[in-house]
């Protein structure tokens, strides 16, 4: 289904010289109004007339999060405080959060981004769709609320926590879809399990929109074999907006919607821009914001940004699959490692529950990863020899992706933390 059928497969060189002349103007705007951007650029030696293709796009400097924050809470903010309808806040783990304002044009356009997501999978006026992301400074809950809104769906503003009574009003009101991180899903998948509900069997549930954490192809699987619900990635973070854009029916790569955003990938250590399809640091310029303009920002998050044409007919490029967050890799021992490969290995063995957690410390001058790992409820066994073999097996399972020694500890079902929102699964104690 298409929401904007004109936009979403206006011609690839239409849509390039559309996001040219918006990021001319996005940029000629800047330098003429905003004295964060004027300086940044004079710093940088370059002005607006230098940016005569797309490709110049790579003269303009990158933005931080830490600029962000040195500007808390509005120094970066392009427009009057009487223009700004919306705040959310990102909650930092570090420095001060993050503050995102928004016009009322700036809402529009992330409910339009996600109406044209939603329809790609195809939800419409028939569905009910539950938001199981939470309300309030976080985008997501408000987020998904308008997108499911604008295409007509009836929407249950579930929120996070109560599990068992969100799994009852999806029962009650035959609730089609449920968003929320796939951390939730899971836990909700369990309790379901525990309680007696059988996705399937027992209500109308068939589709699940998931994000706000990177999670692996691997953990799709398991949480499609586990519920039968079809389950897409959903991509944003709240300085784009929040989440914004979905897998088509296709599932191979995000769509990022052209006309309203514009995404390079570089090598996060030269800057360098790559290649379509090589993997680096995502970098996005925002085309159509006005509270909080965004010109080349360095998410963090790494992926490739393909360029190809899609079966569906959209002609938006598309990100791959988040491998993880270049700040949340893991140095042990000198090899690098991401929690996504974690997962992954994991998921490859079927004895392997859906819970886990990394810690990391560091004993004299030697790291030392252990992932604690829970057993599924019908492969746990009192007998000491069969979890022995279990343990060294999965440890081996994880030296084959990783090319790391990692000491695995197995616990017993419902051992290991739940979480309701974004979970928290890596414990670096190195620096403590
Ligand atoms: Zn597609």
């Amino acid at each position: 289904m298409f929401w904007n059928h004109d936009i979403e497969c206006m011609p690839k060189e239409e849509l390039k010289r559309l996001q040219y002349s918006s990021i001319k103007n996005l940029v000629t705007k800047l330098y003429s109004s905003n004295a964060f951007y004027r300086h940044k650029m004079d710093s940088f030696d370059v002005e607006p007339d230098d940016i005569r293709s797309l490709s110049d796009v790579s003269k303009l400097p990158f933005m931080t999060k830490q600029e962000f924050r040195d500007n808390y809470p509005t120094k970066m903010f392009s427009v009057p405080n009487t223009d700004v309808v919306r705040y959310h806040v990102s909650s930092g783990t570090t420095g001060k959060p993050t503050l995102v304002g928004y016009t009322r044009n700036d809402l529009d356009y992330w409910t339009e981004a996600l109406a044209r997501s939603l329809s790609s999978i195809g939800v419409g006026e028939d569905d009910t769709l539950q938001v199981s992301y939470g309300y309030g400074l976080f985008t997501g809950g408000l987020g998904l609320h308008y997108g499911a809104e604008r295409v007509g769906a009836t929407v249950l503003p579930a929120s996070t926590g109560s599990t068992e009574r969100q799994l009852e009003l999806m029962q009650d009101l035959d609730v089609t879809v449920i968003a929320c991180t796939p951390s939730y899903f899971i836990h909700m998948i369990d309790v379901a399990k525990d309680i007696g509900i059988d996705f399937l069997r027992d209500t109308k549930l068939r589709k699940a929109v998931l994000g706000a954490e990177p999670w692996s192809e691997g953990m799709r699987k398991r949480i499609e074999e586990y519920s039968g619900v079809r389950a897409y990635d959903i991509y944003g973070t709240s300085e784009l907006a929040g989440p914004m854009f979905t897998e088509c029916e296709e599932r191979n790569g995000i769509h990022i919607c052209g006309d309203i955003a514009y995404m390079e990938a570089i090598d996060p250590q030269s800057g360098e821009v790559l290649e379509p399809g090589e993997k680096g640091e995502l970098v996005v310029t925002m085309l159509k914001k006005e509270a909080f303009p965004l010109v080349r920002y360095r998410i963090r998050d790494l992926s490739a940004v393909c360029d190809d044409v899609c079966p569906c007919g959209r002609s938006s490029p598309r990100i791959s699959r988040i491998s993880g967050r270049s700040d949340d890799m893991l140095i042990v021992r000198g090899i690098n490692v991401f929690p996504s490969q974690i997962e992954y290995a994991l998921m490859q063995v079927p004895q392997v529950g859906n819970q886990y957690m990394i810690q990391v410390t560091r004993e004299g001058a030697l790291d030392n990863m252990v992932v604690q790992v829970e057993i599924k409820p019908e492969s746990f066994s009192d007998k000491v020899e069969d979890m022995i073999l279990l343990r060294s097996h999965i440890e081996s399972e994880l030296k084959k992706y990783l090319n790391l020694g990692v000491h695995v500890e197995l616990k017993a079902p419902g051992e290991l933390p739940r979480f309701d929102g974004k979970a928290s699964r890596v414990k670096d104690k190195r620096s403590l």
